[in-house]
Protein backbone atom coordinates (compact mmCIF):
# COMPACT_ATOMS: atom_id res chain seq x y z
CA UNK A 1 0.00 0.00 0.00
CA UNK A 2 0.82 3.47 -0.71
CA UNK A 3 -0.68 5.76 1.79
CA UNK A 4 2.46 6.67 3.66
CA UNK A 5 3.17 8.52 0.56
CA UNK A 6 0.00 10.30 0.64
CA UNK A 7 0.66 14.19 1.20
CA UNK A 8 -0.29 15.39 4.49
CA UNK A 9 -0.75 19.59 5.49
CA UNK A 10 -3.12 21.39 6.66
CA UNK A 11 -2.33 24.74 5.75
CA UNK A 12 -0.15 25.71 9.21
CA UNK A 13 2.91 24.87 11.03
CA UNK A 14 2.94 21.74 12.75
CA UNK A 15 5.32 22.62 15.03
CA UNK A 16 3.30 24.84 16.94
CA UNK A 17 3.44 23.43 20.39
CA UNK A 18 2.17 23.12 23.82
CA UNK A 19 4.38 23.70 26.85
CA UNK A 20 7.01 20.41 26.98
CA UNK A 21 10.03 19.60 29.53
CA UNK A 22 13.02 21.73 28.08
CA UNK A 23 15.29 19.84 29.68
CA UNK A 24 13.99 16.39 28.46
CA UNK A 25 14.27 17.44 24.46
CA UNK A 26 17.75 19.10 25.34
CA UNK A 27 18.99 16.32 27.19
CA UNK A 28 17.35 13.32 25.61
CA UNK A 29 16.14 14.45 22.52
CA UNK A 30 12.45 13.83 23.49
CA UNK A 31 9.40 15.66 24.10
CA UNK A 32 7.67 15.14 27.21
CA UNK A 33 4.40 16.63 27.64
CA UNK A 34 3.39 16.71 31.75
CA UNK A 35 2.36 18.33 34.82
CA UNK A 36 5.16 20.94 34.70
CA UNK A 37 7.02 23.37 37.03
CA UNK A 38 7.56 26.67 35.59
CA UNK A 39 10.41 29.01 36.13
CA UNK A 40 9.26 30.58 39.06
CA UNK A 41 11.40 34.14 37.95
CA UNK A 42 10.23 34.08 33.74
CA UNK A 43 7.28 31.64 33.46
CA UNK A 44 8.33 30.97 30.24
CA UNK A 45 10.05 27.74 30.98
CA UNK A 46 8.70 24.18 31.80
CA UNK A 47 10.00 21.11 33.23
CA UNK A 48 7.72 18.00 33.96
CA UNK A 49 10.18 17.28 37.50
CA UNK A 50 12.39 19.33 39.92
CA UNK A 51 15.44 17.12 38.68
CA UNK A 52 15.47 18.33 35.04
CA UNK A 53 14.67 21.95 36.02
CA UNK A 54 18.06 21.96 38.08
CA UNK A 55 19.47 19.77 35.16
CA UNK A 56 19.20 22.31 32.78
CA UNK A 57 19.72 25.39 34.97
CA UNK A 58 23.13 26.43 33.59
CA UNK A 59 21.15 26.57 30.37
CA UNK A 60 18.41 28.35 31.38
CA UNK A 61 19.87 30.68 32.86
CA UNK A 62 21.35 33.00 30.93
CA UNK A 63 18.12 33.59 28.92
CA UNK A 64 16.29 34.29 32.38
CA UNK A 65 18.50 36.93 33.24
CA UNK A 66 18.14 38.71 30.45
CA UNK A 67 14.16 38.30 30.20
CA UNK A 68 13.87 39.69 34.18
CA UNK A 69 16.52 42.49 33.17
CA UNK A 70 14.08 43.45 30.41
CA UNK A 71 10.88 43.35 32.99
CA UNK A 72 12.74 45.46 34.88
CA UNK A 73 13.27 48.07 32.89
CA UNK A 74 10.05 47.82 31.36
CA UNK A 75 8.76 48.32 34.74
CA UNK A 76 11.01 51.23 35.99
CA UNK A 77 10.06 53.06 32.61
CA UNK A 78 6.52 52.50 32.76
CA UNK A 79 6.62 54.81 36.39
CA UNK A 80 6.93 58.10 35.43
CA UNK A 81 3.94 57.33 32.43
CA UNK A 82 1.75 55.74 35.30
CA UNK A 83 -0.84 58.39 35.43
CA UNK A 84 -0.34 59.20 31.72
CA UNK A 85 -3.43 58.89 28.83
CA UNK A 86 -0.58 57.25 26.71
CA UNK A 87 -1.14 53.85 28.06
CA UNK A 88 -4.89 53.69 27.16
CA UNK A 89 -6.59 51.28 26.17
CA UNK A 90 -8.59 53.13 23.85
CA UNK A 91 -6.43 54.47 21.01
CA UNK A 92 -8.49 57.41 20.59
CA UNK A 93 -7.02 58.40 24.06
CA UNK A 94 -4.05 57.69 23.18
CA UNK A 95 -4.72 59.80 19.64
CA UNK A 96 -5.53 62.85 21.94
CA UNK A 97 -2.45 62.83 24.05
CA UNK A 98 -0.05 62.64 21.03
CA UNK A 99 -2.43 66.02 19.62
CA UNK A 100 -2.52 67.50 22.10
CA UNK A 101 1.66 66.80 22.88
CA UNK A 102 2.23 68.60 19.19
CA UNK A 103 3.19 64.60 18.19
CA UNK A 104 6.19 64.70 19.57
CA UNK A 105 7.52 61.67 21.31
CA UNK A 106 8.66 62.39 25.12
CA UNK A 107 11.95 60.67 26.54
CA UNK A 108 10.09 59.05 28.56
CA UNK A 109 7.53 57.18 26.41
CA UNK A 110 10.36 56.60 23.99
CA UNK A 111 12.34 54.80 26.41
CA UNK A 112 9.34 52.41 28.04
CA UNK A 113 8.56 52.08 24.16
CA UNK A 114 12.16 50.93 23.72
CA UNK A 115 12.00 49.07 26.46
CA UNK A 116 8.82 46.84 25.38
CA UNK A 117 10.56 46.49 22.06
CA UNK A 118 13.18 44.81 23.62
CA UNK A 119 11.34 42.59 25.62
CA UNK A 120 8.73 41.66 22.87
CA UNK A 121 12.42 40.76 21.06
CA UNK A 122 13.46 38.13 23.92
CA UNK A 123 10.39 36.38 23.96
CA UNK A 124 10.75 36.70 19.86
CA UNK A 125 14.14 34.40 20.44
CA UNK A 126 12.54 32.58 23.27
CA UNK A 127 9.78 31.37 21.29
CA UNK A 128 11.78 30.86 17.86
CA UNK A 129 13.46 28.38 19.96
CA UNK A 130 11.07 26.39 21.98
CA UNK A 131 8.11 26.92 19.48
CA UNK A 132 5.81 27.04 22.33
CA UNK A 133 2.33 28.60 21.89
CA UNK A 134 2.46 30.48 24.87
CA UNK A 135 5.77 32.12 24.62
CA UNK A 136 4.77 33.29 20.94
CA UNK A 137 1.82 34.86 22.51
CA UNK A 138 4.08 36.34 25.32
CA UNK A 139 5.48 38.13 22.00
CA UNK A 140 2.37 39.49 19.96
CA UNK A 141 1.56 40.66 23.47
CA UNK A 142 4.63 43.12 23.97
CA UNK A 143 4.92 44.24 19.80
CA UNK A 144 0.87 44.95 20.08
CA UNK A 145 1.78 47.02 23.13
CA UNK A 146 4.49 48.94 21.50
CA UNK A 147 1.70 49.04 17.98
CA UNK A 148 -0.86 50.63 21.05
CA UNK A 149 1.02 53.40 22.32
CA UNK A 150 2.62 55.12 18.86
CA UNK A 151 2.17 52.85 15.56
CA UNK A 152 4.88 54.39 13.96
CA UNK A 153 7.51 54.34 16.61
CA UNK A 154 9.27 51.08 14.87
CA UNK A 155 9.57 48.73 12.51
CA UNK A 156 10.88 46.21 14.47
CA UNK A 157 7.27 45.53 16.47
CA UNK A 158 4.85 46.00 13.36
CA UNK A 159 7.43 43.23 11.28
CA UNK A 160 6.82 40.71 13.81
CA UNK A 161 3.44 41.00 14.48
CA UNK A 162 2.52 39.22 11.22
CA UNK A 163 5.30 36.35 11.15
CA UNK A 164 4.45 35.65 14.87
CA UNK A 165 1.13 35.64 13.55
CA UNK A 166 2.05 32.96 11.05
CA UNK A 167 4.07 31.10 13.42
CA UNK A 168 0.62 30.57 15.46
CA UNK A 169 -1.44 29.46 12.48
CA UNK A 170 -3.58 32.78 13.02
CA UNK A 171 -3.64 33.76 9.39
CA UNK A 172 -6.69 35.29 8.67
CA UNK A 173 -5.58 37.83 11.51
CA UNK A 174 -1.70 38.00 9.52
CA UNK A 175 -3.93 38.87 6.76
CA UNK A 176 -5.95 41.40 8.10
CA UNK A 177 -2.81 42.40 9.79
CA UNK A 178 -1.34 42.88 6.58
CA UNK A 179 -4.08 44.73 4.80
CA UNK A 180 -4.69 47.29 7.38
CA UNK A 181 -1.11 48.85 7.15
CA UNK A 182 -1.73 48.22 3.50
CA UNK A 183 -4.22 51.03 4.15
CA UNK A 184 -2.56 53.01 6.23
CA UNK A 185 0.78 53.43 5.45
CA UNK A 186 4.03 53.32 6.83
CA UNK A 187 2.62 56.41 9.33
CA UNK A 188 -0.24 54.86 10.35
CA UNK A 189 -1.80 54.46 13.73
CA UNK A 190 -3.27 51.83 15.64
CA UNK A 191 -6.60 50.49 15.95
CA UNK A 192 -8.07 47.43 16.23
CA UNK A 193 -7.87 45.76 12.83
CA UNK A 194 -10.82 43.89 11.56
CA UNK A 195 -10.82 40.71 11.15
CA UNK A 196 -13.05 38.45 8.65
CA UNK A 197 -13.43 34.59 8.16
CA UNK A 198 -11.10 33.45 5.42
CA UNK A 199 -9.73 36.82 4.53
CA UNK A 200 -6.71 35.27 4.18
CA UNK A 201 -8.21 34.11 0.59
CA UNK A 202 -8.34 37.99 -0.55
CA UNK A 203 -6.46 39.75 -3.11
CA UNK A 204 -4.39 42.32 -1.39
CA UNK A 205 -3.84 44.11 -5.04
CA UNK A 206 -7.85 44.72 -5.48
CA UNK A 207 -8.43 46.20 -2.08
CA UNK A 208 -7.24 49.42 -3.67
CA UNK A 209 -5.11 50.38 -1.33
CA UNK A 210 -1.88 52.92 -2.43
CA UNK A 211 -0.49 53.74 1.06
CA UNK A 212 3.33 54.13 1.31
CA UNK A 213 4.36 51.67 3.68
CA UNK A 214 7.98 52.18 3.29
CA UNK A 215 10.34 49.92 4.46
CA UNK A 216 7.53 47.88 5.93
CA UNK A 217 6.33 47.07 2.36
CA UNK A 218 8.89 43.95 1.80
CA UNK A 219 8.40 42.18 4.97
CA UNK A 220 4.56 42.22 4.60
CA UNK A 221 5.22 41.28 1.52
CA UNK A 222 6.69 38.10 2.14
CA UNK A 223 4.14 37.41 4.94
CA UNK A 224 1.57 37.31 2.30
CA UNK A 225 3.15 35.13 0.06
CA UNK A 226 3.84 32.62 3.27
CA UNK A 227 -0.41 32.96 3.79
CA UNK A 228 -1.21 32.71 -0.15
CA UNK A 229 1.45 29.34 -0.35
CA UNK A 230 -0.15 27.82 2.54
CA UNK A 231 -3.61 28.03 0.90
CA UNK A 232 -2.11 26.42 -2.82
CA UNK A 233 0.13 23.52 -0.87
CA UNK A 234 -2.98 22.88 1.53
CA UNK A 235 -5.12 22.58 -1.39
CA UNK A 236 -2.68 20.24 -3.43
CA UNK A 237 -2.17 17.91 -0.37
CA UNK A 238 -5.94 17.48 -0.20
CA UNK A 239 -6.66 16.77 -4.08
CA UNK A 240 -3.54 14.58 -4.64
CA UNK A 241 -4.78 12.70 -1.44
CA UNK A 242 -7.92 12.03 -3.05
CA UNK A 243 -6.50 11.43 -6.04
CA UNK A 244 -4.25 8.36 -4.31
CA UNK A 245 -7.13 7.01 -2.45
CA UNK A 246 -9.20 6.27 -5.37
CA UNK A 247 -6.47 5.05 -7.59
CA UNK A 248 -5.96 2.75 -5.05
CA UNK A 249 -10.01 1.91 -4.32
CA UNK A 250 -10.96 1.41 -7.78
CA UNK A 251 -14.33 1.22 -6.94
CA UNK A 252 -16.54 2.39 -9.71
CA UNK A 253 -19.62 3.77 -8.04
CA UNK A 254 -17.52 5.54 -5.78
CA UNK A 255 -15.53 7.28 -8.61
CA UNK A 256 -19.32 8.36 -9.94
CA UNK A 257 -18.99 10.64 -6.64
CA UNK A 258 -15.85 11.19 -6.43
CA UNK A 259 -16.01 14.96 -7.86
CA UNK A 260 -18.81 15.46 -5.80
CA UNK A 261 -16.40 14.33 -2.72
CA UNK A 262 -13.49 16.66 -4.03
CA UNK A 263 -15.94 19.61 -4.03
CA UNK A 264 -16.53 18.93 -0.43
CA UNK A 265 -13.52 18.49 0.77
CA UNK A 266 -11.74 20.90 -1.19
CA UNK A 267 -14.18 24.04 -0.10
CA UNK A 268 -14.76 24.89 -4.02
CA UNK A 269 -15.01 28.30 -3.67
CA UNK A 270 -11.51 28.17 -3.45
CA UNK A 271 -9.92 28.84 -7.01
CA UNK A 272 -6.91 27.62 -6.71
CA UNK A 273 -5.32 28.52 -9.72
CA UNK A 274 -6.20 32.07 -8.91
CA UNK A 275 -4.50 32.23 -5.76
CA UNK A 276 -0.96 31.20 -7.80
CA UNK A 277 -1.57 34.10 -9.56
CA UNK A 278 -1.78 36.37 -6.44
CA UNK A 279 0.91 34.38 -5.52
CA UNK A 280 3.33 35.30 -8.62
CA UNK A 281 2.51 38.63 -8.02
CA UNK A 282 3.62 38.67 -4.32
CA UNK A 283 6.94 37.48 -5.89
CA UNK A 284 7.09 40.06 -8.57
CA UNK A 285 6.68 42.48 -5.91
CA UNK A 286 9.03 41.30 -3.84
CA UNK A 287 11.28 41.08 -6.66
CA UNK A 288 10.88 44.86 -7.63
CA UNK A 289 11.62 46.03 -4.19
CA UNK A 290 14.60 44.29 -3.25
CA UNK A 291 15.94 42.20 -6.52
CA UNK A 292 17.67 38.90 -4.80
CA UNK A 293 16.04 38.78 -1.85
CA UNK A 294 14.21 35.33 -2.95
CA UNK A 295 17.17 34.15 -4.31
CA UNK A 296 19.07 35.12 -0.56
CA UNK A 297 15.81 33.09 0.91
CA UNK A 298 16.71 29.88 -1.37
CA UNK A 299 20.22 30.40 0.55
CA UNK A 300 18.78 30.81 3.60
CA UNK A 301 16.71 27.83 3.67
CA UNK A 302 19.33 25.40 5.34
CA UNK A 303 19.45 27.51 8.50
CA UNK A 304 15.70 27.73 8.75
CA UNK A 305 15.55 25.02 11.33
CA UNK A 306 18.41 25.84 13.70
CA UNK A 307 17.05 26.41 16.94
CA UNK A 308 19.75 28.69 18.83
CA UNK A 309 19.02 31.88 17.22
CA UNK A 310 21.89 33.68 18.24
CA UNK A 311 24.32 31.03 15.51
CA UNK A 312 21.34 31.94 13.23
CA UNK A 313 21.81 35.31 13.74
CA UNK A 314 24.91 35.96 12.60
CA UNK A 315 25.18 32.56 10.20
CA UNK A 316 22.62 34.99 7.98
CA UNK A 317 23.93 38.33 8.81
CA UNK A 318 27.45 36.82 7.73
CA UNK A 319 26.20 35.31 4.30
CA UNK A 320 23.55 37.74 3.55
CA UNK A 321 23.73 40.99 4.31
CA UNK A 322 20.91 42.46 2.10
CA UNK A 323 18.65 40.36 3.82
CA UNK A 324 18.12 42.42 6.92
CA UNK A 325 15.69 41.83 9.44
CA UNK A 326 13.12 40.39 7.34
CA UNK A 327 14.60 37.15 6.56
CA UNK A 328 15.15 36.31 10.09
CA UNK A 329 11.35 36.32 10.99
CA UNK A 330 10.33 34.58 7.92
CA UNK A 331 12.30 31.76 6.41
CA UNK A 332 11.36 29.20 8.79
CA UNK A 333 7.87 29.50 8.32
CA UNK A 334 8.26 29.89 4.92
CA UNK A 335 10.37 26.81 4.14
CA UNK A 336 8.11 24.52 6.29
CA UNK A 337 5.10 25.18 3.09
CA UNK A 338 5.39 21.88 1.53
CA UNK A 339 7.47 22.42 -2.26
CA UNK A 340 7.91 26.02 -1.15
CA UNK A 341 11.81 25.92 -2.72
CA UNK A 342 10.14 24.61 -5.91
CA UNK A 343 7.45 27.48 -6.00
CA UNK A 344 10.27 29.86 -5.77
CA UNK A 345 12.58 28.24 -8.01
CA UNK A 346 10.15 28.50 -10.74
CA UNK A 347 9.07 32.24 -10.28
CA UNK A 348 13.14 32.91 -10.34
CA UNK A 349 13.87 30.75 -13.31
CA UNK A 350 10.47 31.69 -14.89
CA UNK A 351 11.78 35.40 -14.44
CA UNK A 352 14.46 34.78 -16.95
CA UNK A 353 17.00 35.34 -13.92
CA UNK A 354 18.99 31.65 -13.79
CA UNK A 355 22.14 32.94 -15.13
CA UNK A 356 22.34 35.52 -12.67
CA UNK A 357 21.82 33.59 -10.00
CA UNK A 358 24.58 31.16 -11.33
CA UNK A 359 27.09 33.99 -11.49
CA UNK A 360 25.86 35.39 -7.99
CA UNK A 361 27.02 31.69 -6.53
CA UNK A 362 30.38 31.68 -8.45
CA UNK A 363 31.23 35.53 -7.22
ZN1 LIG B 1 11.95 16.43 31.92
ZN1 LIG C 1 13.32 31.49 33.85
Amino acid sequence: MDFIRTPYYEGRDPNLKEPYCFACRFYENRIVFSDFIRCSRCHMAWYCSTQCQKKHDKRHRERCNLMMAEWYSVEQSIVPLQDSDVLSDDSAVVQRYFEANDNILSAEVGEYLCDLTSLATVFWHSAYECEIKQVWEAALFHCEKVIKVRAGYNLEARVRIPFILLYLNRDDEAYAYIRYWFEEGIHGRSRPYPIEPNCRYFDIFEENSTADMGNLQLPLFVALAIIKMRIIASHNAISRSIDIAFEQADMKQILEVRSDLQDFLLDCDIDVLDQSLRLNRIFEEIEREEPFLLDSMLKAEQFSEIRDFSFLDEALISALPSLKLVLLHSVRCFFRVPRASDLLWNFIIGNDRFEDVNNDEAA
